[in-house]
Order: C-alpha cells, then structure tokens, then sequence
C-alpha cells in the first residue's frame, strides 16, 4: 500500500524536494494533495506529473487562473480555507507543512485533529504555539515528525534509547552567510549577501534566520516541545561544515550523533518512510574527503538572537509567539529593503521589550499577540 501524502508549500524549498523524494519512490508514495502560494507556473506542472485530487493556492485569482488548466476532476481551493481544506479535507495519510511562518497553525492543528501524521518542517507552528501543538497531538494519538535536519538527526539518535536516560542534546549551527563577519561588519551587508547560505540551498526567510541565528533560536524551541527537555539540556555548537546533523549525550557520558553531506531529502524521507527507511539517489558521505570538522562555542554577544530566542523560550507563554511574529515581520521588511540586517534584532529587542507575556495562553490569545506584534514590528 502506499502512503497518500498532503503537501503545504509544494512550489518552496522543502515542498519541491518532498516532491523528488516521492518521485523517485512512486512504489512507496503517492501524492494526494498539494497547497502552494503564488507560483503558478510550478504548481501547474506539478499537477500534471502527480496527479493530486485537490488543490489550493493563496488567492482567489490564482485559483481561477488555475482551475482553466487543470486536469478535470482536480478540485481547486485557495486561501487559508483551502491550506485548511488540503491539510484536512483528503485521504491524505501524512501531512509535510512545508509553507513559512506562523500561517501553517491553523492547517497543521486541523490536520492533526483529523488524525494525520505530520512530518513537520514549519517550525514556526511549533514556536508560537508548541503547548497547543503538542497537546493536541497527544490527545489524537498523531506522531509529529520532524523534518528539520537537527530534530530528524536527534530523533534518529534516540531511537530506541530510553529517554530518562537522556542527558542533554546539541543543535549544531553552521553560522550561516555573515560567520566571517564581525558585528561591525555586519553594518553595511546586504540582502545579496545574506542570501548566500554556505552549505544548504534553502527559501529567503529562513536563509535571513540563518544568517540572524535566530533559525538556531527557533529550532531551540521547537526542540523543546518535540523532545520534551528543559532549556538548560538544549545546547547550541557552531560546527561550519554541517556535517553533524545534531547529538544527544545520555547519562552514561555516551554521545550518540546523525551525520550525512547536507542534502534535506535525507530527513525528509526519513519523516516519510519511518519507522522504515528506503534507499536515496544521493551523495554518499566520505569522511576521508571531508578530513577535518571543526567546532566552536556559541558566541552569544555575537549572536544575540539566540539569547533572545532562549530568554523568550524560557518565559513561555506568548513570549516565543511575539519574538516569532515580529521576526517574520523584520525579516520580510528587510527582504524588501526597508531595514538594515542589524534592524532585525532592533526589532526583535523593542518588540519583546514592550509585550507583557501572558502565560498558558488559548489561541486566541495566541493570534492576538501575533497580530500585536507584527504591528508593532512594521513600525
Ligand atoms: P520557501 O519560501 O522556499 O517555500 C514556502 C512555500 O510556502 C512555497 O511553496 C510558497 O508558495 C508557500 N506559500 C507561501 N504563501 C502561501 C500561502 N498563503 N498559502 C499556501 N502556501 C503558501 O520556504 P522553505 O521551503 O525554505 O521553508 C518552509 C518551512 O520549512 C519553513 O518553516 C522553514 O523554516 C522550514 N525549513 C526549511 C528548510 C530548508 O532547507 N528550506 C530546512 C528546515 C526547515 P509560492 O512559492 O508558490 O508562493
Ligand atoms: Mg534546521
């Protein structure tokens, strides 16, 4: 039998390699639905070749631009409602969230309450609302699997492993486009630059929250909730050659570490096949050509976003929310050239220094201290 796969954000980075990984198993995958944003053109030709029942896209005039030319039978959403509909709506067995930013929530929590499994890229669903996210997926009995390379590497490390013996885990950082860079160099650089990530080809937000460190901020908080550890068992270790995926230490001074060449269709497919895993058309890792791998303490006066992403994950509550949406919101404003990159973590800190948290916050309050922040974050 095959596994019927619902895919949020097939035309991004995550989304078109989920679509390779299924490609080149069509004996284990079939594609059942597909959300995409504004590229018509790739989410058209996707179509063609996979065949999905239902479809959505972000407005309602690329859905009718779309519904001329696809296949009869294919059904055409759009919308919040139609990334609900293609999450939710299908036979779909596993759901990939794949699109940017806290808009995956409502899709990921409706896919969840439909019993589907998630194999979950969006970490920003788990950032700004990991309490709900969770507890919702225990009370389905829904797995979440993690298709970040640092939580698909710590998941396959604990595989098996009895988790009170768990002593700590290490998300390791490549330091992403400006490592080289001194926090006065960091003045002048521009989006160009900052969108040259060294070791992965990924979309522009998260390339930007490579560079801030505040993606490695995020991942810690998503760690958190995937793993169930206090802050103070998360560690963060620059390691430029991303060879080490990420390691787990357990009680008995052992650690156990996932390494591989850089390639997400590694834990992509992993997240897809587990607890199985299927051969992949991919770069083999050799050791001897890599030579050396090198380590380095995380600086924090360097990167301060990480401190932030750790105080704000430490505070809970509608903390992470805020520093998340008003990220998504420095970042995109620094995307179109209307801040500096050093703007981003002004933003961040005027942010956070303004919003009272709230703890064990509901949705609802969830959403309104989103809205709160990206206002104040586009003043
Ligand atoms: P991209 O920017 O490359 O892709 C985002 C996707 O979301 C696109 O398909 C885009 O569609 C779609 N989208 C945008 N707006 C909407 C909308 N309103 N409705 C439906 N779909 C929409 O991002 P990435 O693939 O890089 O990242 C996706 C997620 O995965 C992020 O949360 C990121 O943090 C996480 N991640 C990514 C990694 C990577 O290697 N890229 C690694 C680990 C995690 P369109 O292009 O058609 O507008
Ligand atoms: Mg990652």
């Amino acid at each position: 039998m095959t596994k019927k796969i619902a895919l949020l954000g097939s035309t991004g980075s995550i989304g078109t390699q989920t679509l390779q990984v299924i490609d080149e198993h069509p004996e284990l995958f079939e594609v059942e639905a597909l959300a995409a944003g504004s590229n018509i053109e790739l989410v058209l030709k996707q179509i063609h070749q996979f065949r999905p029942s239902k479809v959505s896209v972000a407005s309602r005039e690329a859905a009718e631009s779309l519904k001329a030319q696809v296949p009869a039978g294919t059904k055409v959403y759009y919308g919040e409602e139609g990334l609900v509909e293609i999450a939710a709506g299908t036979q779909a067995d596993t759901v990939v969230t794949a699109v940017t930013g806290s808009m995956g929530l409502p899709a990921t929590l409706a896919a969840i309450d439909e019993g589907k499994t998630i194999a979950l890229a969006n970490k920003e669903t788990l950032v700004t609302a990991g309490h709900i996210v969770m507890q919702r997926a225990a009370d389905k009995n829904v797995a979440i699997l993690p298709v970040d390379s640092e939580h698909s590497a710590i998941f396959q490390c604990l595989n098996g492993e009895p988790r009170e013996r768990l002593h700590s885990l290490t998300l390791t950082a490549s330091g992403g486009s400006f490592r080289h860079l001194s926090r006065e160099q960091l003045r002048d650089v521009t989006v160009e630059d900052a969108l040259k990530h060294p070791n992965w080809s990924m979309g522009a937000k998260i390339t930007i929250d490579s560079a801030t460190m505040v993606n490695k901020g995020l991942e810690v908080i998503e760690a958190h909730w995937l793993f169930g550890l206090g802050y103070e068992e998360i560690n963060v270790l620059l390691h430029p050659e991303s060879i080490i995926h990420s390691f787990v230490e357990f009680t008995d001074t052992s650690i156990i570490a996932q390494l591989g060449n850089p390639d997400m269709r590694v834990p992509i497919q992993y997240a897809l096949t587990y607890p199985d895993r299927a051969s992949l058309n991919a770069k083999r890792l050799s050791l001897a050509e890599v030579a050396q791998l090198n380590f380095r303490k995380m600086d924090f006066d360097r990167f301060p976003c990480l401190r932030m992403a750790y105080e704000c994950g430490r505070m809970g509550g509608t903390a992470p929310t805020v520093f998340n949406a008003a990220n998504e919101v420095a970042v995109a404003r620094f995307l179109r050239r209307e801040i500096s990159f050093l703007q981003i973590e002004d933003t961040l800190e005027k942010v956070m220094q303004r919003h009272e948290v709230i703890a064990h916050p509901d949705l609802d309050t969830i959403r309104e201290a989103d809205t709160w922040a990206r206002r104040i974050a586009a003043e």
